[in-house]
């Protein structure tokens, strides 16, 4: 275990057997149609990648950047979108792929913006879910785990800008951000 975490919560193992079971759920879903996957920058991409090459059916690919924590473990509250899709949402049948859903405030505001441009539908897959530290409504269709209000890292989640490499997810110690 890295020697800044205190806890390992799911090993590389579980989580692609999870990842595994949301990709054969979602390619069932979907069946017959082709999918948008929108993957919500930086946090995502590990799951992202993964999830994607486990949906056996046509998708293409595009990249969002919202704003969130900076180096802070609190939520700011607003959501900036600092860089759009490429794709033209009309029409589309849209899978936001997030890390984590902590708040729901990032997710509550995206959703309706892409709705807002016409998509046929939008729907949301997170790896991580805290549902205890919710403040927005969002409802999550593809939820991979859910876990207590610890902040974690690893397998794409960071803390200032690390750990994202780490191919578990773990909670961080405290002593590391509270230094
Ligand atoms: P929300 O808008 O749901 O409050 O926050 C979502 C974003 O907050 C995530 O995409 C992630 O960047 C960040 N976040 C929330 N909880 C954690 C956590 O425990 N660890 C890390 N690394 N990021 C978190």
């Amino acid at each position: 275990m890295h020697k800044d975490l205190e806890k390992v919560l799911f090993t590389q193992e579980e989580l692609a057997a999870r990842v595994r079971e949301l990709g054969a759920r979602i390619t069932k879903d979907y069946e017959g149609k082709s999918l948008l996957l929108v993957c919500i920058l930086k946090g995502a991409v590990t799951f992202f990648a993964d999830l994607a090459r486990e949906i056996k059916l046509p998708v293409e690919y595009d990249f969002m950047v919202c704003s969130s924590y900076g180096d802070s473990t609190d939520s700011s509250g607003f959501v900036k979108i600092r860089k759009d899709l490429d794709t033209d949402a009309k029409g589309k049948d849209i899978l936001i792929i997030e890390d984590i859903i902590d708040t729901g405030t990032t997710l509550s505001r995206l959703k309706p913006i892409l709705e807002d441009r016409g998509a046929a539908s939008v729907k949301i897959a997170t790896i991580l879910n805290k549902p205890s530290r919710r403040r927005a409504d969002v409802h999550v269709d593809y939820n991979g785990f859910e876990i207590p209000d610890a902040f974690v890292v690893g397998y794409g989640l960071d803390y200032a800008g690390r750990y994202r490499n780490i191919p578990y997810v773990g909670i961080l110690k405290e002593s590391v951000y509270k230094a």
